[in-house]
């Protein structure tokens, strides 16, 4: 890491990559730097590697991934994996951290934030327990390394990580006692309303609910775990049916015995990075929660900061990849002046069909979106905070006291403190916060965000190395 890169880009996902092919077609030094391993992102991480060399992967956004994994290797890049972003100073310097260095110093012209998202959660009695795992996680497991969590499982959630799950079981011959689904069946028929574009998409969830049925799984919509049991290790959950405003149906629980449990509800962004610059950020429903706000070339608030993928709306991968390219193509016209007229149409035929994935990326979040009556049906002695394991009865407590806000409710109970600086309670604490009668006057406000914005350890912050332009 010796030279100052024209940019950086945090996130080696689909929006990177494609922002990263952008850059360098017009000759822009980049250097991407990523916490996984292997870039690719949350999609490729775990193809193998086999894969990842002959791009055996059928599905538009993997295959498109792999195109340009490979294109990066030629066109060398310089990309760090296994090193994460922790904070900034706001004008063009990021410190990264990596086992292999202390703490460095980076600056370039631009930076591109592309970092992602991550999994949320409505928790129940024994979410905790050994044997519950998140769909994601689950699904990390099965892929990477081709050991299903339990033989038998259940999975249950929303959105469309659960079925997705629900593929990769059946495909290493795993048997699934129940799939359950939030929604009602009629709201994943809204996806109808947006043919002929998701045409595609339609043809593949109908094959997927085949390939199920065939299996003998039937999704069971308007079902939620609302329990999960065990001395060590999880041994039963209880699932309920809901009613029609989420809450579960009192007389309709039914004990599942299971040794896996895997449970998810939709994605929220990775927008920390973003809002510990300074960026300004937006909360809507339709993209997932709070996310990065950016200018029609993908440029933030602060100038010089450009935000792509997942962390400016949940809208799966096609949005992640023209979001990327076009960045790459705001950034490069930024650094090297106008555009061509090729180019110029190029971005006109971005923004247009991305646009269409926005529509996509609402249905997403509409589908994963648990409603007020499923939070305000959590029971109060449920862990809220894993970290730190603060009960939602100590956040009603504090509630009822006056502390309102997630700031105020963070300092009395010490939720979100602890070493995932909240990334899993803290979109929970807000819902639980935005339907509750005494606190849902203050709207949504997220927790603050200072850096390291990820857990360093201390030998990396005693030691800080000189630093690197
Ligand atoms: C758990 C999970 C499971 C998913 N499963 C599926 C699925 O089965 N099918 C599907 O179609 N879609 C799935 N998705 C959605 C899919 O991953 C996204 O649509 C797509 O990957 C978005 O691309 P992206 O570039 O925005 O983000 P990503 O591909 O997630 O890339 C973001 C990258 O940023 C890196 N990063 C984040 N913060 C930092 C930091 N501070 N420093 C360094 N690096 C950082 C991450 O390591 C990651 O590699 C899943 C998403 C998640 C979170």
């Amino acid at each position: 890491m010796s030279t100052k890169a024209r940019v950086i880009i945090v996130g080696a996902g689909l929006a990177g990559m494609a922002a990263a092919r952008s850059l360098t077609e017009h000759d822009v030094k980049v250097r991407i730097i990523d916490e996984n391993p292997h870039p690719g992102g949350q999609l490729l991480r775990t193809i193998p590697a086999a894969s990842r060399s002959t791009g055996l992967t059928r599905e538009g956004p993997k295959r498109r991934g792999l195109a340009l994994l490979s294109r990066l290797k030629s066109r060398r890049v310089e990309i760090h994996s296994q090193t994460q972003v922790v904070g900034s100073d706001g004008a063009g310097r990021v410190w990264v951290d990596s086992p292999r260095a202390p703490l460095q110093e980076l600056s370039a012209d631009r930076i591109l934030l592309a970092s992602g998202a991550r999994e949320t959660f409505l928790p129940f009695p024994g979410w905790t327990l050994p044997g519950v795992l998140s769909t994601g996680g689950a699904q990390l497991l099965i892929k990477g390394s081709g050991v299903l969590p339990a033989p038998e499982m259940v999975i249950a959630g929303s959105g469309p990580l659960p079925l997705a799950l629900a593929r990769e079981v059946l495909k290493y011959k795993g048997r699934i006692t129940a799939l359950l689904d939030e929604s009602r069946l009629v709201d994943s028929l809204e996806l109808l309303k947006l043919l002929p574009r998701q045409l595609p998409r339609l043809l593949q969830g109908i094959r997927l609910q085949g390939r199920l049925l065939r299996a003998g799984v039937l999704t069971r919509h308007q079902s939620r775990i609302i329990e999960a049991r065990g001395d060590e290790q999880l041994a039963e959950c209880t699932m309920a049916g809901l009613d029609s405003s989420g809450a579960p149906v009192p007389g309709s629980e039914r004990t599942l015995r299971t040794p896996g449990l895997a449970v998810g509800c939709g994605l929220v962004p990775n927008i920390e990075l973003g809002r510990e610059m300074g960026c300004r950020a937006g909360y809507n429903q339709n993209k997932g929660g709070w996310v990065l706000l950016v200018s029609e070339s993908q440029e933030t608030s602060i100038s010089g900061i450009y935000a792509a993928g997942e962390p400016t709306g949940i809208a799966g991968g096609n949005k992640a990849l023209l979001e990327g390219e076009i960045a790459g193509l705001a950034i490069a016209s930024s650094l090297k002046g106008r555009l061509s007229r090729k180019d110029r149409r190029r971005l006109a035929r971005l923004r247009k069909r991305l646009k269409q994935e926005l529509d996509f990326g609402a249905f997403l979040c509409r589908l994963a979106r648990i409603p007020a009556a499923g939070y305000a049906s959590i029971p109060k002695e449920t862990i809220i905070c894993r970290c730190e394991q603060i009960r939602l009865a100590e956040i009603l407590e504090s509630i009822h006291l006056g502390f309102s806000t997630m700031a105020s409710v963070k300092k009395a109970t010490r939720c979100g403190m602890g070493r995932c600086q909240g990334r899993t309670c803290a979109p929970i604490l807000q819902e639980i916060l935005m339907t509750h009668p005494d606190a849902a006057s203050n709207g949504p406000a997220p927790l603050s965000v200072r850096s390291p914005v990820k857990p360093v350890a201390l030998e990396s912050l005693l030691e800080p190395k000189e630093g690197v332009r």
